[in-house]
């Protein structure tokens, strides 16, 4: 983008003014408790736009491993999981799970909740915090931003971890990854996959594209692999009554399930599939630099990360556990 400065001191203004926003908020939402069943733990769209315009800002350079762009999404990510109060995963000392590959440093953004009675248990939520970087030259506006693929799905990420946590009701444990390196092929989460017992792990629960309407409608998203373990139908079971329906993948010959992180773990047998909201076949932003924060709806991302809140709400707490993935190709 051209005018950069101008740009991003409105964004400081407008994220200072959201917070504020947010902030007064929640005040008067905590001032009426007595009259609603739990307003704190809403998932809002003033905080949802604050994590998508600042995860997409030009200032994060197209979130490419390795570059300060993505250094700077990093420690965003890292200072939301301090903030809700995540634990670090496993044996980490921090929520950097660093590796090199093809000689470059990167680190998926891992935090954990505890689960109340079955900490054994994993969820896994995620999404990829990694994008295509910038041109290397050329006129106008230089930088993927890349706020649908995938700051829309970091954003379920946070929001998602907020919500759990001031829940505080999960039975089993749920684990927040931010995956890097996907888009050079899976890299972080393959190597996520390498460094867990998969049996231990009930669900996965990845989103991508989450921040536009679909071809299926208002209210809906559509799940890829949807055939390959019954996670899609619990979903449905759960969304039930809510107005917001859940689609198998209309998309079966782009081969989604395999493009996306939940396969990293899908082939060790975890049930784990993608959430997404956008019609990939006539997206003219995808992978373009024009995949800005502007292009995507607030509402349908902010509706979408509610459903999948309620829709996983039985995986959360125990009472559900989806079949197991056989991949046979
Ligand atoms: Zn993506």
């Amino acid at each position: 983008m051209k005018k950069t400065t101008i740009i991003l001191s409105t964004l400081l203004i407008t994220l200072l003014s959201c917070k504020q926003t947010t902030q007064g908020k929640s005040n008067v939402q905590q001032a009426g408790v007595a009259t609603s069943t739990s307003p704190k733990t809403e998932i809002d769209s003033l905080t949802v736009k604050k994590h998508l315009y600042t995860l997409a800002s030009d200032e994060m350079q197209g979130r490419k491993p390795g570059t300060e762009g993505m250094e700077k999404a990093t420690q965003y990510i890292e200072n939301e999981y301090k903030r809700i109060g995540l634990k670090t995963f496993k044996d980490l000392n921090n929520y950097r799970q660093n590796f090199v590959h093809e000689g470059v440093e990167m680190s998926n953004i891992i935090g954990v909740l505890e689960g109340k009675s079955k900490k054994d248990e994993f969820v896994i939520v995620s999404a990829h915090h990694d994008h295509l970087g910038m041109k290397k030259e050329g006129e106008g506006d230089l930088i993927f931003n890349g706020a649908n693929d995938d700051a829309s799905g970091v954003v379920g990420v946070l929001a998602l971890a907020e919500y759990y946590a001031k829940k505080g009701n999960n039975e089993r444990s749920i684990v927040f990854a931010c995956f890097t390196a996907e888009e050079i092929g899976l890299v972080g989460s393959n190597y996520f996959g390498k460094d867990i017992n998969p049996e231990k792990f009930v669900a996965g629960i990845n989103l991508e594209l989450i921040g536009k309407e679909p071809k299926t409608g208002p209210k809906t998203a559509w799940l890829t692999g949807f055939d390959r373990s019954d996670f899609g139908k619990i979903i449905q079971k759960n969304l039930k009554g809510t107005g917001y329906k859940l689609f198998p993948d209309p998309y079966t010959k782009f081969n989604l399930f395999f493009r996306s992180d939940n396969a990293s773990l899908a082939k060790l047998g975890v049930p784990s599939h993608t959430f997404s909201t956008t019609s990939i076949d006539t997206d003219k932003h995808y992978h373009k630099v024009s995949d800005e924060a502007e292009t995507l709806s607030i509402k349908v991302l902010t509706e979408t990360v509610k459903a999948v809140a309620k829709g996983t709400e039985s995986i959360i707490k125990g009472t559900d556990t989806p079949t197991r993935i056989k991949l046979t190709e």
